[in-house]
């Protein structure tokens, strides 16, 4: 089962045709819905699964919306908004513990609906998000900057003059935002004509295509910041994907190319000030 597929969100009108017969969850589903919650309690936290020799369940997939909703419940639930095409939907279940999921369905009111609703909504996103940038490649060659710059062999006499901030860097940062805009600007005063140069030595070697490279940084950017509030998280986001990428642990590597395309202007808009 493909997880990329659109949120539909649309206001309960007619329960009639929003709830159909239960469908038997298939073990691709439950993984999924395991996955989405990252092994825990999405409202309390708990462990789902028991690791005592062999795993043990301990949840059970939730409807939201009920699939079969008392007067009760559909009184109570009578404007809220709803997930998926149907009660069924992927989008309409999530994974509680055995306690949640009986105080979920025993006692639903309004707020706890949307209380849960809000979270599956953050959940699928970033669900999502992780899907998309493990599907873009990057590079085997990539491996090569990256050990050259960690051993410290890339480096030329040019650097970016010290007293100056690169003006593609000025533009992209409130004041704010004073301290990533300094950790960036150091990289990129230090790092950036070397790896420019590594770069344009690796692509006249026809093996490398920056282009791609750089397109490929771009549009993991532009998924991270459709769900990012701050360049903080956006910045922090990139390196966590690029260090698992590139299977390393190095951090500080990370942080120095992502810096690069900052300048490169893959990464962050200008900002109007
Ligand atoms: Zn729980």
């Amino acid at each position: 089962m493909e997880y990329i597929c659109e949120l539909i969100e649309h206001n309960i009108k007619d329960f009639t045709n929003y709830c159909v017969k239960r469908k038997n969850i298939s073990i691709e589903e439950d993984r999924l819905h395991l996955l989405e919650v990252n092994g825990t309690c999405p409202l309390c936290g708990n462990s789902l699964l028991k690791n005592s020799g062999k795993k043990t369940k301990l949840y059970e997939i939730a409807h939201i919306y009920p699939n079969k909703p008392t007067e009760q419940e559909k009184y109570v639930l009578n404007d809220v908004q709803v997930l998926g095409d149907n009660s069924e939907s992927f989008q309409n279940k999530i994974a509680l513990c055995f306690n949640c999921h009986k105080n979920y369905d025993s006692h639903k009111n309004k707020e706890e609906y949307n209380k849960l609703i809000e979270k599956k909504k953050k959940l699928y996103a970033a669900e999502k998000i992780k899907n998309e940038l493990s599907n873009l490649d990057l590079f085997p060659q990539i491996e090569k900057l990256l050990d050259k710059i960690s051993t410290g062999n890339i480096f030329s006499n040019e650097t970016i003059e010290l007293n100056m901030t690169p003006l593609e860097i000025q533009h992209k940062f409130q004041k704010s935002e004073f301290l990533l805009e300094n950790k960036i600007r150091d990289y990129v005063i230090r790092y950036f004509v070397s790896i420019r140069e590594y770069l344009k030595n690796l692509a006249e070697t026809n093996q490398f295509n920056f282009e791609r490279f750089a397109i490929t940084i771009k549009l993991a950017y532009i998924t991270i910041q459709s769900s990012a509030k701050t360049k903080d998280e956006i910045f922090d986001s990139l390196i966590n994907w690029l260090m698992s990428k590139m299977q390393t642990t190095n951090r500080i590597v990370c942080e120095i190319i992502i810096s690069y395309f900052v300048q490169n202007c893959e990464v962050f808009d200008e900002v109007t000030k």
